[in-house]
């Protein structure tokens, strides 16, 4: 439980503050800051309240969502595309809804992500604000899959807003396998792709895995935009043999296989067939 709460008028004065107060989080939301045995052990934290990043526009370079956007915000907005409303549903309490934040999601980044694979598999991009080690305030605009693979690295960076590119033939995907809608999911899959005429080209998959992390199947990408696979058998076979997973509450590593590796090839058929 966090003992002191800081409250800044800008961007640059949070970095400030954590800078100067390592041991301190980001608060946003704060569900999972407050979550009862979380694994987010912080003596403070930062108020993002109040520094304007509970925004969506439309930009012309896609759908701009501020950090602090809830995902309940995202449900309710015109803006958003149906698949991150559905990825915003897989938190199925609408309380929880109600505070927690996208930015928050992503920097928290768990094994059970509701939002982290379906916005990679989107190519989302992120707007982030950064200190160097000598003070001087950076920003940046960056790919989501970069924060994602060096995710440790941008601990003390804020996240600003998430960038949904315009790309009207990407099909994007996403399913939750839970136990109940409440429970922690074993799996969260999420598969993207540009069609065009049934052939796929920039394809993205990545499931987040409970026990082993939010893996990408690189490999299995490369083969489906290069036409190595004949059919939905032949993905489901691959994506069988490169999961990594592991026996734990939420199902064994066997059931985790099975679902993933199905899941994965409905959504390589369902994009072939162009529509969803
Ligand atoms: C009962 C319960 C069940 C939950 N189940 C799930 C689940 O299944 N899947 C799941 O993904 N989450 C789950 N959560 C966690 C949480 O609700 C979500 O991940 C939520 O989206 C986190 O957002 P927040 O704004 O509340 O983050 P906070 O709790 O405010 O912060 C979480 C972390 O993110 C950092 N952070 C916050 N905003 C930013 C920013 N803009 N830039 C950089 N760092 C930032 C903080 O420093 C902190 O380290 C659960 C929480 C509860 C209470």
């Amino acid at each position: 439980m966090i003992k002191y709460l800081l409250k800044v008028n800008d961007v640059k004065e949070a970095l400030i503050k954590k800078k100067e107060n390592p041991d301190y989080a980001f608060y946003a939301g704060g569900t999972e800051i407050n979550r009862l045995n979380s694994n987010l052990k912080f003596e403070g934290a930062i108020s993002l309240e109040g520094l304007g990043l509970d925004e969506i526009k439309v930009t012309k370079d896609g759908v701009k969502i501020g950090a602090c956007v809830t995902l309940q915000a995202l449900i309710e907005s015109k803006d958003i595309p149906d698949y991150l409303k559905e990825a915003a549903k897989f938190c199925a309490s609408r309380t929880l809804r109600n505070v927690a934040t996208v930015g928050g999601n992503l920097a928290f980044g768990s094994d059970d992500s509701y939002l982290m694979p379906t916005l990679l598999a989107a190519k989302a991009r992120l707007l982030t604000s950064g200190l160097t080690s000598k003070g001087v305030f950076t920003e940046d605009n960056l790919p989501i899959r970069e924060y994602h693979s060096n995710h440790d690295s941008f601990s003390n960076t804020l996240l600003v807003a998430i960038i949904l590119p315009r790309e009207d033939n990407r099909i994007v995907l996403s399913k939750r396998f839970a136990k109940t809608t409440h429970a922690h999911s074993s799996v969260t899959v999420a598969f993207g792709a540009k069609v065009s005429n049934s052939k796929l080209s920039e394809v993205r998959i990545f499931a987040a895995i409970k026990g082993t992390g939010i893996e990408r199947f690189s490999e299995v990408e490369n083969a489906i935009e290069n036409g190595v696979f004949n059919s939905s058998a032949d993905v489901e076979f691959a994506i069988a043999n490169a999961i990594n997973a592991k026996d734990d509450l939420t199902g064994s590593a066997s059931y985790k296989k099975y679902i993933t590796s199905v899941a994965v090839a409905q959504m390589f058929d369902v994009a072939k067939g162009g529509s969803k």
